[in-house]
């Protein structure tokens, strides 16, 4: 072991190599072709963080909470109905206590072909929890998941896309067949854990393509919405052009109590617009996606 005492910049090679090598981007898993001969592949996603995002903090905030809930009665509804109007399927995360709280929007949301993927207990920080606790978490998570929507969820994505040394081994004795938080590439890869090929496919992120961190607001903080809407927009329809340029994989992260507002559910709606008049695209969600990449694998580029 390295002497813990050492600074970053007096560790020896084995050392930083080690750190890096515990979870790295493997090889790349952008498929041949997509499905149907498309273009490209659209994979839109909703964490429904609702009044997670208060709860694991101590829930001291009532008005917080109010701010969660209105993603169950207004922010998933309004999105569920412009996914049915354009008859696409979406992913949607949601931390255990948030399904409990809510279980016949994750029924509805189930009934309509949308994927209900994993996304902690009550949206716990991984990186701080000791990794048996993390375990008994995720495994929980994912039971009462099945439990409420009947079906077994594949994918996670870490709450806050918080990602600790101990995830990547969890997920691979889960049998999931993919994971959603990390940021290596902009189309899918399999995992590596620690040099060795680990079958978990990669469906990355990226906080250019997250609508949180343009909108979000917190009155006791110096954190302000600063973006406007039509800059938001801009940045999404730019990835969303480049993707379909090469031909790759357009991934959004949004969250019901963010872009469900009146002034912004257009972003979204103008972003499905766009690609559905390309006729050249799958709209899929992420385990579908995951399922294809892993199949199809071509070449890296
Ligand atoms: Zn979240």
């Amino acid at each position: 072991m390295t002497n813990p005492e050492l600074q970053p910049w007096q560790w020896p090679e084995e050392h930083w190599r080690k750190v890096v090598n515990q979870v790295r981007a493997g090889r790349s898993l952008r498929p041949t072709h997509w499905p149907d001969n498309k273009r490209c592949a659209v994979a839109l996603s909703f964490d429904s963080d609702h009044d997670s995002n208060e709860l694991r903090d101590g829930g001291k905030s009532i008005g917080r909470m109010s701010w969660g809930q209105y993603g169950n009665r207004v922010g998933v509804p309004r999105i569920q109905k412009l996914l049915k109007q354009h008859d696409i399927r979406a992913s949607f995360y949601v931390p255990a206590v948030i399904a409990k709280l809510y279980p016949d929007e994750q029924r509805s949301l189930t009934a309509d072909g949308h994927e209900i993927g994993i996304h902690g207990w009550i949206h716990e920080q991984n990186s701080v929890l000791p990794a048996k606790d993390e375990r008994d978490l995720m495994m929980r998570a994912a039971d009462v998941l099945e439990e409420i929507t009947g079906v077994r969820p594949v994918g996670l994505r870490t709450p806050s896309w918080d990602f600790s040394g101990a995830t990547l081994a969890i997920e691979r004795e889960m049998g999931l067949l993919y994971d959603s938080s990390l940021m290596a590439d902009e189309d899918c890869y399999e995992l590596m854990i620690e040099g060795e090929a680990s079958g978990v496919v990669e469906v990355p992120v990226e906080w250019v393509r997250d609508d949180a961190v343009y909108f979000m607001t917190n009155r006791f903080s110096a954190l302000r919405a600063y973006t406007p809407p039509e800059g938001v927009f801009d940045i999404f329809r730019r990835e969303f052009e480049r993707a379909f340029d090469e031909g790759g994989l357009f991934q959004l992260t949004m969250h019901p109590h963010v872009i469900g507002y009146r002034s912004r559910i257009w972003i979204l709606e103008e972003i499905i617009r766009m690609a559905k008049a390309t006729n050249d695209v799958w709209f899929c969600t992420h385990a579908e996606v995951a399922d294809w990449c892993k199949t199809h694998p071509g070449e890296a580029s």
